[in-house]
């Protein structure tokens, strides 16, 4: 049943919805009527649910919906949705133009504390608009705060061997990180700032449609699936992966594989060949033809 929004109400959610979009969040969840569980019945969609919300995988929309959209789930009338803006990316006419738009939409971000702690310029990513492999790091470092571009020091030309030997170059992916800006001494992202960035990732994602994000390391596994587990334990698999907010009902989503950060390589080359492993999943999934020198 639809009800007419009070205007208050509707001014009052109107000015909440552009405090999240200005975080860069157009996307809002709402909860099912949750039953007791001992009553046996399972969460059911709220009628009048956008069915692209229903079709995010549990665990993230469970996330999602538990960070974010507090506003959204508080209103039980579906006329809600008629207050929510649209994306600015969302009527571009191709990828590079939606990106700029993103890009736009972030501007001389000053969402998270990262922009005070020291970072010369936003890294917001690079590659094919309409990529079909889509590598994710946790955040830029030095060289990258320097030159604006992820992963183009040491761990970057490792990231570039790795491409080169699934047969592909660098110019052919996209690259990106979950946070923008660099962190002070190169220490992981704090979860707030994860949080506050990771919007603006998500649209990236929608926007090229990737068949295959790789995330690099545990920091970037776990905030693109929001699962809490050690690597041993999220890596030699595909996951199902649909970008928090894609609407477009022609993609059904990339496949998430899990690898170690080149830092890490790095730091133990001994697991090269475990990531190794990954890439050839990867490579086999893509139709790739296995290069006869692996990562160097
Ligand atoms: S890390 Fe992201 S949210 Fe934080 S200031 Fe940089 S661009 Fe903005």
């Amino acid at each position: 049943m639809s009800h007419v929004l009070d205007p208050a109400l509707r001014r009052a959610l109107s000015e909440r919805f552009r405090y999240y979009n200005e975080l860069g969040i157009y996307d809002f969840y709402r909860r099912g009527p949750r039953v007791a569980e001992s009553s046996g019945t399972a969460v059911v969609p709220t009628e009048g649910a956008a069915e692209s919300d229903l079709r995010f995988q549990p665990e993230l929309r469970e996330e999602m919906a538990s960070r974010k959209s507090a506003a959204a789930a508080a209103v039980a009338d579906q006329n809600i949705f008629e207050v929510l803006p649209a994306r600015p990316e969302q009527d571009a006419s191709n990828p590079a133009d939606a990106l700029q738009l993103i890009r736009e939409d972030l501007g001389d971000c000053t969402r998270c504390k990262l922009h005070k702690q020291g970072r010369k310029q936003i890294v917001f990513g690079v590659g094919n608009p309409r990529a079909e492999l889509m590598f994710v790091g946790e955040g830029p470092g030095a060289d990258e705060d320097a030159q604006g571009e992820p992963f183009v020091g040491r761990a970057g030309q490792l990231l570039n061997n790795m491409i080169k030997a699934m047969g592909l170059r660098r110019e052919e992916v996209y690259i990106a990180n979950v946070v923008k800006c660099r962190p002070p001494g190169n220490r992981t992202p704090e979860r707030d700032e994860c949080e506050t960035c990771s919007p603006f990732l998500m649209r990236q994602i929608a926007v090229i449609k990737p068949k295959v994000v790789v995330a690099l390391g545990a920091v970037s596994a776990r905030n693109l699936l929001a699962i809490n587990a050690p690597m041993s334990e999220l890596r030699g698999r595909f996951y199902d992966f649909l970008p928090a907010g894609s609407r477009d009902a022609s993609w059904p989503g990339a496949r998430l594989a899990v690898t170690y950060h080149p830092a890490f390589l790095l730091r133990d080359p001994r697991q090269k060949g475990e990531a190794w492993k990954d890439l050839q999943m990867v490579m086999k999934y893509l139709g790739l033809e296995p290069p006869k020198k692996a990562v160097e």
